[in-house]
């Protein structure tokens, strides 16, 4: 209750929601069971799809033609589209699936800027995309794995633990979803389905922001989660913008090192919460593994490298990290680096006690950070009444 002033005054009462999706009908059982083998077309860049059509005698040009269908028709009904070779077709049908996540259930917050999905993967594992609208734009907050390994104290997709890495075609197909979601609204939205605007990406409201924020440590995950980074980005399909592309981590330092090295364009998001090592990792386990000082030597090497600035997230907890001399231990460790603080107000979880700041001490926590000329902003709390906030995403694993 003592949050209200900080949400939106866009209030749009609209109680909350729950749909609950039937599973496959027993006829459908054999289809997808063998579906289950097939390899995803999301898990594919275009170039590899290149070398696929051409491995299977076709022409590589096709290979654009399936992206443009995937991507920005949102279409894999392959033996419809006239423009494809029959063979090429057939074996897109037969040989691939499309890679579709299906939703197990749908929530939507009593304010209606939350949409929180759990879906369905094919291992029968289950993972949660949180659709966001804040005035003008859409953001989809991704998971990168079946539960985490990092073990934050705070956070319920590390009390649930680690099961899986997610394939790139399982974050990619997170992102298609909510894109999806945006094209179905768009039918209730006359103005904009009328558009005859030539690209489809005007055609209705696109997905335009996503943050790696959803359940798991993304740079645990690296080499799928940069790959399908690299499949949204692509100018031909969804071409999010790099920038637009926000990727947290808890402190993976190896991960951070590769993405400057490798000159990665998306942004960085790192989650300090403690700004001395012992309390640090008493409420961040791994920090005992990647200390606060190697933390921050990799945050100025990538800094440096990339010539840009990183966000450093916060999550206030009362009495724990929100007192003014831990704000000021904050502006001490990173007045001399480009950056934002992001604070995030603790969301509530089953596995942990600590209460989320007041207005007061999180104000005053940021008129400290300012006098070390640190910009900071708070949060807007969105999606706590279906538990889609920071932090709060977890499945039940049987
Ligand atoms: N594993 C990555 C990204 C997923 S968590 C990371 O830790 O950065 C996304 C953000 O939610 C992180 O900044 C995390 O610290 C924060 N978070 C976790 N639990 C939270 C909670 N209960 N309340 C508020 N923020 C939380
Ligand atoms: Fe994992 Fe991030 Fe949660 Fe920590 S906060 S347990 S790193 S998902």
């Amino acid at each position: 209750m003592r949050w209200r002033h900080w949400e939106s005054t866009e209030f749009r009462p609209n109680s909350p929601r729950l749909r609950v999706y039937k599973p496959a009908r027993p006829g459908c059982a054999d289809r997808l069971m063998s579906e289950e083998t097939r390899p995803s077309l999301y898990g594919y860049t275009c170039s590899e799809l290149e070398a696929l059509v051409v491995e299977w005698g076709s022409k590589g040009v096709h290979a654009a033609k399936i992206w443009r269908h995937l991507y920005l028709e949102g279409r894999s009904d392959w033996e419809t589209i006239h423009e494809l070779p029959q063979q090429l077709a057939q074996r897109l049908h037969t040989e691939m699936s499309a890679g579709e996540l299906p939703i197990t259930r749908e929530t939507h917050s009593s304010d209606g800027f939350t949409r929180k999905y759990l879906l369905g993967l094919k291992d029968g594992h289950q993972i949660e995309t949180v659709l966001m609208r804040y005035s003008g734009r859409v953001t989809a907050c991704i998971s990168s794995q079946v539960g985490c390994a990092m073990g934050c104290v705070f956070c319920a997709t590390g009390q649930m633990g680690y099961t899986r890495h997610l394939t790139a075609a399982e974050i990619v197909a997170q992102a298609l979803h909510v894109d999806r979601t945006l094209r179905e609204t768009t039918q209730e939205n006359p103005a904009l389905a009328e558009s005859d605007h030539e690209s489809p990406h005007h055609r209705h409201e696109r997905l335009r922001n996503i943050v790696l924020m959803g359940m798991g440590e993304p740079l645990h995950n690296y080499d799928a989660v940069i790959k399908a980074t690299e499949i949204l980005r692509d100018p031909g399909g969804l071409a999010l913008g790099a920038k637009k592309i926000t990727l947290s981590t808890v402190g993976v330092i190896p991960g951070i090192i590769r993405l400057a090295d490798e000159r990665q364009p998306i942004h960085l998001a790192v989650s300090l919460h403690a700004a001395d090592q012992a309390k640090r990792a008493s409420i961040v386990p791994v920090a005992k593994k990647w200390t606060l000082d190697e933390l921050m030597q990799a945050c100025r090497y990538y800094v440096e490298k990339m010539d840009r600035r990183i966000f450093f997230e916060w999550t206030l907890i009362e009495g724990e990290n929100d007192r003014a001399e831990d704000a000021h231990a904050v502006g001490r460790l990173l007045k001399t680096v480009p950056c934002q603080v992001n604070l995030i107000p603790l969301n509530p979880t089953s596995g942990y006690e600590g209460v989320p700041s007041d207005l007061t001490s999180a104000k005053r926590f940021q008129s400290i950070l300012a006098e070390y000329g640190l910009p900071s902003t708070v949060r807007q709390r969105r999606g706590i009444d279906i538990a889609a906030g920071c932090g709060q995403l977890a499945i039940a694993e049987e």
